[in-house]
């Protein structure tokens, strides 16, 4: 199929709008109501923008489109989780999952078509390195994802912890966040990065910063190199250097995700190592048992429960706040990189790195 010449207006702030549209219509404040009709309400063509005039319409409509990704296959859970595999128009796929909890809305959106960081517990670490998606790729999810849950924008929180390491593409997530943000507080959406220390540096310059999630999964460098790749290129001493600097808003803290293994980081010697690591900092902790795959990570296995509430209750111990998240959605293979993997003829059956993505809220204590 011939690529589409119109110019995608989604992914785009209204401000951009408004210039892009500036020489096609009669007076600016109907540049400023299309923007508004894309941005705020979602609209997906130019035929919902009825407050404008119909041949202006219809202009629009030959030099602009308003796209957003291709639903591929969509599943849900009995937990009321909904996955979404999306087509790109290169070819490529994506994951979303929304994730109803007590009236509210949490999206966890990918920012790549793939991941080259290569966690060892991680499917689309597994699945391999993919290009970094563009604004409208990024912001098309939100979209789609929230269109089908009909939910009000205040109500939704978004996370990236879908497909990809985000701060490996930070500029066309600016862009996102920043048409994002127009509809979702900051303070409402989360960047979780496996420790991309530059990347953590950029999202502290933001002047609309939204809240840091960082997967550890290890309480020393070595231990965390074996499971995270790139922890080689970002120590964990340089990475706590960089975090310890992060500016955090009022009441806001950096959460630290931890998929706990068996015999592997699970001790209660690692549980004092890691609340001593991230002492000083405003922090919550997100224990996360590993969901086993054979197929992936044959030699990984979950801990029994009672090592992971032990695990929990000693960090509780030192004196932080912990969640205990379990798996969400894993019926529909809600995980990152799942649903793809199975479109692929794979069946993988593990979550990524970026795991809160696909768990249940949880107990914080
Ligand atoms: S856990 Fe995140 S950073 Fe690691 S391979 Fe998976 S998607 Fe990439």
């Amino acid at each position: 199929m011939e690529p589409d010449p119109r110019v995608n207006l989604v992914g785009r702030p209204v401000r951009q709008i408004r210039e892009l549209l500036g020489d096609h219509v009669d007076r600016l404040y109907r540049a400023q109501q299309v923007g508004h009709w894309i941005v705020h309400r979602d609209a997906t063509g130019f035929d919902e923008m009825t407050n404008l005039p119909l041949e202006m319409r219809r202009e629009l409509d030959r030099r602009f489109r308003v796209a957003d990704p291709t639903v591929l296959d969509e599943r849900r859970s009995a937990d009321g989780s909904v996955k979404v595999l999306f087509g790109l128009a290169d070819g490529c796929s994506i994951e979303a999952v929304a994730m109803p909890d007590d009236g509210k809305l949490t999206l966890c959106l990918s920012s790549q078509a793939g991941c080259a960081v290569g966690c060892t517990f991680c499917v689309t670490g597994a699945l391999g390195a993919g290009r970094n998606l563009t604004p409208d790729e990024i912001v098309g999810q939100y979209r789609v994802l929230r269109r089908g849950a009909g939910t009000v924008p205040d109500r939704v929180n978004i996370v990236f912890m879908g497909m990809g390491e985000p701060l490996l593409n930070t500029r066309h997530l600016g862009t996102a966040l920043e048409v994002l943000g127009e509809r979702v507080s900051p303070k409402r959406i989360t960047v979780s990065t496996s420790g991309i220390i530059p990347g953590i540096r950029w999202l502290a310059g933001l002047d609309r910063r939204p809240k840091l999630a960082v997967s550890l999964n290890a309480p020393d460098q070595s231990r965390r190199a074996q499971l995270m790749p790139i922890a080689t290129r970002y120590p964990l001493d340089e990475l706590f250097e960089v975090l310890h600097a992060f500016p955090l808003e009022r009441g806001r803290r950096i959460t630290f995700e931890y998929v706990l293994i068996r015999a592997f980081n699970d001790a209660v010697d690692d549980a004092r190592t890691v609340a001593k690591l991230i002492r000083g900092i405003p922090a919550k902790v997100n224990v996360i048992p590993l969901n086993e795959d054979a197929e992936h990570f044959p030699d990984l296995h979950r801990p029994d429960d009672a090592t992971v509430d032990r695990f929990g209750a000693t960090l509780r111990d030192a004196g932080l706040t912990v969640t205990v998240r379990w798996s969400k959605g894993l019926d529909v293979d809600a995980a990152c990189g799942q649903l793809k993997g199975r479109h692929q003829g794979s069946s993988p059956q593990q979550r990524d790195g970026h795991l809160d993505a696909a768990s249940s809220p949880g107990r914080e204590e």
